[in-house]
C-alpha cells in the first residue's frame, strides 16, 4: 500500500472541491474560449497550492501577436530531495475539453461539477480534469505526508488535445530539455465494467486526405452526361480501387512498413476480451470483418490498417431531384497507420497508386498526419505500472495499443521514453458525450495507484 493512502481518503473533500472549480471554468479548445487561458491559469494555481512549482509556457510570442491563438501549457514541477539524480516521471494531461453540445441533453449545466452520490458530473469530470486532478493530488499528499517526493515528477497539461494537438510537436521540442523525464504516464486510462484498469501501451497514427475530382468547369445539364464525364462517377471508380469489400487495402506496398507483432503482444492480444455477439448487437450489425476469427479480429482491432470514407460531396443532395451534372466531387478519407508508417510516406504511395490505375486527374490533399506508438510490452516501466495497479485494483487488463490515435509518437521519439495509459475513467463515463461524469471511487483508487507508481519509480536506480 502507498505511503500516501489514508491521506487520500481523509483528503477527499478537497480533491473533489478543486476537481469542480476546473470544471467551472468552461475550457472548450474548438471554441477557442479565451477562458482557456483563465483554466490553464487554474491548474497552475492548484499545482502551486499543492506545492508543485508551476509556470505557463508559450510556444512563440510573434505567434500571439499575429493573432494566432496558441494556448499555453502549463507545466510542473518537484524535485526530489532525497533522490534529485534519480529517475524523472512525467504526467502528461489536457485542460480543455470537447464541446457540451448539445446542450439540452445534460441533465444538469454541464459545467456545474454537481456532485450526485458516487458521481462529479460535467464536461471534463473524466476527460481530461478528473485524470488530472489525481496525479496532482498524488504529489501533494507525497509532499505533505514525507516533505519529499520519491522521484522527480515533472507535468505537461496542454490546451490543444481535443482539436488534435497541433501545437505539441512544437511545444515538445522547443522544451526537450525541460520535459526531459524516464517514463511518462498517458493522459487517459479506462476502467472497464469488471473494475479492471486497462493498462495501453500504444496509439495508432492517422493520415486524413481529400480526394477531388473535377471535369467540366461549371455544373451542367445532366443530359449531357451522354458526352461529358461525372467527376463523382470519376470519384467512385478512383475510390472502387483503394480498400476491397473486405476491408482490406489494396495500395501496392501499403503494408511494407507494419512492425510484426512480437510473440509476447500476440499472447497478450489472445487474453483481451471481445465478445463479438454483444459488440454486434450494441451497433445493431449483422456482420463485422473477420468475425469468424476472433484472433484477427482483435489483432486488427489494436494493430490493423483501414481505409475509411469521413464524408462524400457531390452534386444536389437537397429536396426532390435536380438534373444536374456537377463539376466537381469531393471525398475525405482517414486512414490508420500502425508502427512503423510514416504518414508522409503512405500519402505518397496513394498518389502512386492512383497514377498507376490512370487516375492522374484526381487531386489529392494532404489535410494531417501523425504517426503511430507502441511500447513494448515487456519495458520495465510498462511492468512498474502494472505491479502498481495490481496493488490497488487486483485484476488489470493489458492491451497492446488503443484503437485511436493520439501524440505519443512525439513524446516517444522527442523525449526518447516510454509512455503508459493508465487512469480513472470509467469505460461508459460518457467522455465526450452529454452527461459526462467520473466516479469518486475510482477517484481515490487512482489517486492511489499513482503513489504507488511515483513510489515504485522513486525506488528504481537510474541505470535500470
Ligand atoms: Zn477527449
Amino acid at each position: 500500500m502507498t505511503l500516501i493512502a489514508s491521506r487520500v481518503d481523509s483528503d477527499i473533500e478537497r480533491l473533489i472541491s478543486q476537481l469542480q472549480q476546473l470544471i467551472r471554468v468552461p475550457s472548450v479548445s474548438a471554441k477557442k474560449q479565451l477562458t482557456l487561458t483563465k483554466c490553464a491559469e487554474l491548474v497552475s494555481k492548484i499545482m502551486s497550492d499543492c506545492g508543485i512549482t508551476s509556470e505557463l509556457l508559450k510556444l512563440d510570442d510573434t505567434l500571439d501577436r499575429n493573432s494566432e491563438q496558441v494556448s499555453p501549457i502549463v507545466y510542473g514541477e518537484v524535485k526530489s530531495k532525497s533522490n534529485p539524480n534519480g529517475r524523472t516521471i512525467l504526467f502528461y494531461n489536457h485542460y480543455d475539453v470537447q464541446p457540451a453540445e448539445p446542450i439540452e441533453l445534460w441533465h444538469d449545466d454541464p459545467f456545474s461539477g454537481k456532485i450526485d452520490g458516487n458521481f462529479i458530473c460535467g464536461r471534463g469530470a473524466s476527460d481530461d480534469k478528473g485524470e488530472l486532478i489525481t496525479r496532482i493530488k498524488a504529489v501533494e499528499y507525497f509532499l505533505k505526508e514525507t516533505g519529499d517526493v520519491p522521484c522527480n515528477v515533472k507535468f505537461l497539461v496542454e490546451g490543444e488535445e481535443e482539436i488534435g494537438s497541433s501545437h505539441l510537436e512544437q511545444y515538445l521540442t522547443k522544451y526537450r530539455n525541460k520535459f526531459s523525464c524516464d517514463g511518462i504516464i498517458w493522459e487517459f486510462g479506462y476502467v472497464d465494467e469488471h473494475e479492471r484498469p486497462i493498462i495501453s501501451l500504444g496509439m495508432k497514427g492517422l493520415l486524413c486526405v481529400e480526394v477531388h475530382a473535377k471535369c467540366a468547369n461549371v455544373d451542367l445539364h445532366s443530359s449531357l452526361a451522354a458526352l461529358v464525364e461525372n467527376p463523382a462517377w470519376r470519384l467512385v471508380h478512383a475510390l472502387k480501387t483503394i480498400r476491397d469489400e473486405n476491408g482490406k487495402i489494396n495500395i501496392k506496398n501499403w503494408n511494407s512498413d507494419i512492425r510484426d507483432f512480437t510473440p509476447e503482444e500476440l499472447e497478450c492480444i489472445r487474453q483481451e476480451e471481445f465478445d463479438i455477439s454483444s459488440f454486434k448487437k450494441n451497433y445493431g450489425l449483422d456482420h463485422v470483418f473477420n468475425e469468424d476469427d476472433l484472433q484477427e479480429a482483435k489483432k486488427a482491432n489494436v494493430g490493423g490498417v483501414t481505409s475509411n470514407i469521413s464524408g462524400l460531396f457531390s452534386g444536389y443532395i437537397g429536396e426532390g431531384s435536380k438534373t444536374v451534372l456537377p463539376s466537381t466531387a469531393m471525398a475525405k478519407l482517414d486512414f490508420r497507420l500502425v508502427p512503423d508508417m510514416m504518414p508522409q510516406k503512405q500519402f505518397q504511395l496513394l498518389r502512386e497508386h492512383l497514377d498507376n490505375n490512370d487516375f492522374q486527374d484526381i487531386q489529392l490533399k494532404f489535410v494531417s498526419g501523425e504517426p503511430a506508438c507502441r511500447i513494448p510490452i515487456d519495458d520495465n516501466f510498462v511492468k512498474l505500472v502494472e505491479a502498481s495497479a495490481r496493488e490497488e485494483y487486483g485484476q488489470v487488463v493489458k492491451s497492446v495499443s488503443s484503437a485511436g490515435t493520439g501524440p505519443m509518437w512525439y513524446f516517444n521519439n522527442i523525449l526518447r521514453c516510454p509512455c503508459v495509459s493508465i487512469g480513472c475513467t470509467f469505460k461508459y463515463s460518457r467522455i465526450h458525450s452529454p452527461n459526462e461524469f467520473v466516479r469518486i471511487d475510482l477517484l481515490k483508487k487512482t489517486t492511489k495507484c499513482m503513489g504507488n507508481i511515483i513510489e515504485k519509480f522513486g525506488n528504481t536506480a537510474a541505470n535500470n
